[in-house]
């Protein structure tokens, strides 16, 4: 049995890593190249931080834990709310664990608010609200964790205070947090000998979305004219400061331990092509937008334009400087704000004549407008499954009037990709892009017909994230119970849960979807450790359980994730 120590790097691809390990900038991370076991990790579909991470703790599908985005559609509406980690409605291999009386420690894992009281020690991740980007009492178990940590090495952050920051500053930022967040991590890691510690870093992520042009020479969001000399080793000097952390761990791991060093997601970079789904669905006669100046309901643009004015204003102002009553209105009542945000939000469709419509968020993904489940649906629940086929094939045919290739790579009905009882809060179809020329499509909101592709211009590139995820990251593992050079056969984040409760030495649950990697274990540990299985854990909560953000933990968590490129 061992113990078991995890470092992640959020979004971290192989891409970046072996050719900087080939320039010998990455010793520690090159050793693993060299002697440990190496290899491509599956993602979830979607390859988003959230679902990612849940099914890396709970080793399911996101049809098990209920977990697609960092927001989740309320039940018959169009609305949506930031979600946290009373969402997910799976045990994570941490809790299991935890109930076995071992000792265990979860830092920084996002979607881990508010944080789960194990047998150990947990700091949520970014999806903790924290004022000023510090983990609060809230954020860590136990409390007074916070104290010892104070002392040591100051306040534990949640993710660097990115909004006001750009260039230099921004990577400085990322760099003071990460040092904050791995001096605190090995300052817990020392002090006693835990049977599992799991630390992520997201800065790993952050800096790719920011700096991608910077890095790669082939960025076609590259320009000359601003390019800044210092940001060019941007993501070259973060990975660095990742692998002189695992270094640091790498110097105190004992025999009996096995460290993963893995990501939720690899990570690539963004072209100069905007996608709009929604106005591709309107050229298929599947949507229709509004006329400008109708009135009603959505409105004209003016109207829209002012609304949309006075609830930026209102959230970025008006908590503090609204007449109390209207503010007390606001946090009492969290859906007002949501409301008006998805009036805005989808005030140009006419819902009379759209079947089929984008949220054209994070990432690319259809609902059909169905009578009876959305509020002003149209489509017979009848007929839905032929319509999802139909429009199924129409994405398979649409290409890139400039390349002629295809647009689609893959579209996954979700009766396809989840299994599980909340397969049914996943959106009806999730799309995969190809790749133009290597770089990914950037998905953007329309609010009126247009061309569904079309170039970026000179202000929307500037003020664009030049990384975007991909699915492909990367699993590295030594150590105790580790084969190495082993091959492993399409090793998936779901896979880690189990293989992780193996080497723990805990039974692995049969209703996890996820497998013990074998090739991966040495073959006399293999021999004297037979997996062991247990039955289904009740598993925690219910939509009753779940906790609502105020309107104001919200409005953080919302600036955070724009700044930490989440959402544009
Ligand atoms: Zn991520």
């Amino acid at each position: 049995m061992s113990r078991v120590l995890v470092l992640g790097l959020d979004g971290a691809t192989f891409d970046i890593i072996k050719p900087l390990a080939r320039e010998g900038k990455l010793p520690n991370l090159s050793r693993l190249l060299d002697e440990g076991c190496c290899q491509e990790l599956g993602s979830t579909v979607p390859a988003m931080s959230f679902p990612a991470w849940s099914s890396f703790l709970t080793g399911k599908n996101p049809g098990k834990h209920g977990i697609y985005d960092f927001m989740a559609r309320r039940p018959n509406s169009y609305e949506s709310q930031f979600i946290n980690a009373t969402w997910r409605k799976a045990d994570s291999f941490a809790r299991i664990l935890s109930v076995e009386g071992r000792r265990v420690a979860l830092l920084s894992v996002p979607l881990t608010y508010p944080p789960d009281p194990l047998n150990g020690v947990v700091i949520s991740g970014f999806d903790a609200p924290g004022i000023g980007g510090v983990a609060d009492a809230s954020a860590i178990h136990p409390p007074e964790v916070r104290a010892t940590l104070r002392q040591v090495v100051g306040e534990y952050p949640i993710s660097a205070n990115l909004e006001a920051l750009k260039g230099e500053a921004l990577l400085a930022g990322l760099h003071d947090t990460m040092s904050r967040k791995a001096r605190a991590a090995l300052h817990l890691y020392r002090t006693e000998p835990w049977d599992c510690f799991v630390l992520v870093l997201g800065e790993t992520d952050a800096v790719a979305h920011h700096f991608w042009r910077d890095h790669d020479p082939g960025s076609p969001l590259r320009d000359p004219a601003h390019r800044v000399p210092a940001l060019a080793g941007a993501i070259t000097s973060i990975y660095q400061s990742a692998d002189a952390i695992l270094g640091e761990f790498m110097a105190c791991l004992g025999k009996d331990t096995t460290l993963l060093v893995m990501s939720d997601h690899g990570h690539g970079g963004n072209g100069t092509k905007g996608i709009s789904l929604n106005r591709w669905l309107q050229r298929q006669g599947l949507l229709q937008y509004r006329a400008t100046g109708e009135s009603g309901w959505g409105g004209a643009g003016w109207h829209r334009g002012l609304a949309r004015k006075a609830l930026t204003s209102c959230k970025s102002l008006g908590l503090k400087v609204t007449p109390v009553p209207i503010k007390k209105l606001l946090i009492r009542n969290t859906r007002i704000a949501s409301r008006m945000e998805s009036w805005l939000r989808f005030s140009h469709l006419d819902w009379r004549r759209t079947q089929v419509y984008s949220e054209e968020g994070s990432y690319p993904c259809l609902w059909l407008n169905v009578r009876g489940r959305e509020p002003m649906g149209v489509v017979d629940p009848a007929a839905s499954a032929r319509l999802c086929d139909d429009v199924v094939r129409r994405l398979g045919e649409w290409s890139d009037p400039d390349s002629g290739r295809k647009v689609v790579k893959r579209v996954y009905r979700r009766e396809e990709i989840y299994q599980g009882p909340y397969t049914s809060q996943a959106p009806d179809l999730t799309i995969e892009w190809s790749l133009d020329d290597g770089y990914s499509y950037v998905n953007r909101r329309s609010t009126g017909p247009g061309e569904p592709i079309f170039a970026l211009d000179g202000t929307q590139r500037t003020g664009l994230k030049s990384g975007y995820h991909r699915n492909e990251g990367i699993l590295m593992a030594c150590g105790s119970g580790v084969l190495p050079r082993a091959q492993v056969r399409r090793p998936s984040l779901i896979d880690l849960a189990p293989t992780i409760l193996y080497l723990a030495g805990a039974p692995v649950p049969v209703d996890m979807d996820g497998r013990v990697l074998e090739e991966m274990i040495d073959r006399d540990y293999r021999a004297s450790h037979p997996v062991r299985r247990s039955g289904a854990p009740s598993g925690p909560g219910s939509p009753a359980s779940e906790v609502t953000y105020t309107e104001e933990e919200a409005e953080l968590i919302e600036s955070r994730l724009r700044a930490l490129g989440y959402i544009e």
